[in-house]
């Protein structure tokens, strides 16, 4: 790829696609279907292909590991249909408040009342707000982080292991989030919106892709920043959030000038746990464990033991 074309790409893909995000969402008139069609999955294939083109970092491939990102990629894929269908039905579009529905909100006071603009913006930070709670406890309640550690258990960060999750997970960090959004009464399109928006955000983040985004660093959840999130060490797991002003304000921010990676992607502690096998990750938060006889002074944790509270 010629030298001007690269540093093209490199600065200006986030603002490329959040743009074309806008126009899409435009042009096919809020259609969800659409949207994933004709926009969120050729956007998917282009991060795929810019990952051979551009890559940020190279490593060999691990025994299992392709298998283990194509079978959660897989079954992730088929459960979305079923998550898409859960949001549309248990809280029903047309009357997604309940607390409007029980009178606790005013429906003058509901997002819906505010331009797209505004609903947009309110709605990706109440969202974001919920993903960022959600996120941190995520990495704080032992349960909770033996369904999210599938998530950060290969040991690079790239877009064909940004699905590697834990359906429970995604109950408590994607489900949980949506269900406070549509408590604000946005509108069915505000709803579509963020949620495009939100997916163009989302899929950078795990982009094996040597973009540069200079300042935007330190307002959205870059590949840059979450690779940081997927450090082995805990001083460096920091950046829960998909927009950052969460992690400025709750002291959780981490982005250092000196490097640009972290030295080791994954597990902190990977003891007994299966890195490269879907199913047994999907299995282990299950498993009963004999009881471990108590660790000597500055042993290392076992695996699937949680990453301590972040420091601030
Ligand atoms: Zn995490
Ligand atoms: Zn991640």
């Amino acid at each position: 790829m010629p030298r001007i074309m690269r540093t093209l790409v490199s600065r200006g893909f986030l603002y490329f696609f959040v743009l074309l995000a806008v126009i899409a969402i435009a042009a096919f008139d809020y259609d969800s279907s659409r949207l994933f069609l004709w926009f969120l999955l050729p956007y998917y294939a282009i991060g795929l292909l810019l990952q051979f083109v551009m890559p940020k970092h190279q490593q060999p491939l691990e025994s299992n590991e392709l298998a283990t990102d194509l079978v959660s990629n897989a079954f992730m894929f088929l459960l979305s249909g079923v998550q898409n269908l859960m949001v549309t039905l248990l809280f029903g579009l047309a009357s997604s408040s309940l607390l409007i529905h029980f009178g606790l909100l005013a429906p003058s006071f509901g997002l819906s009342n505010l331009p797209m603009w505004a609903q947009v913006i309110c709605g990706l930070l109440i969202f974001d707000f919920m993903f960022y709670t959600t996120h941190r406890l995520a990495h704080t309640i032992p349960f909770l982080w033996k369904l999210h550690s599938v998530h950060h258990s290969a040991h690079r960060v790239t877009l064909m292991n940004a699905y590697r999750v834990h359906p429970l997970d995604v109950v408590v960090r994607r489900f949980i989030p949506v269900f406070v959004l549509l408590q604000s009464g946005i509108s069915q399109e505000g709803f579509v919106a963020v949620a495009v928006i939100g997916s163009v955000l989302a899929t950078i983040t795990h982009l094996n892709v040597d973009l540069r985004h200079g300042a935007l660093n330190y307002l959205i959840g870059t590949n840059e920043v979450h690779r940081w999130h997927h450090s082995t060490r805990y001083r460096e797991a920091k950046n829960f959030g998909g927009i950052m002003i969460w992690d400025h304000l709750f002291g959780t921010f981490y982005l250092p000038k000196d490097r640009d990676m972290p030295d080791r992607i994954g597990l902190s502690h990977e003891g007994d746990y299966p890195v490269h096998h879907y199913w047994q990750q999907l299995l282990y938060p299950f498993r009963r464990r004999r009881p471990e006889p108590a660790p000597p002074p500055h042993a290392t944790p076992a695996a699937g033991s949680p990453e301590p509270v972040v420091s601030k």
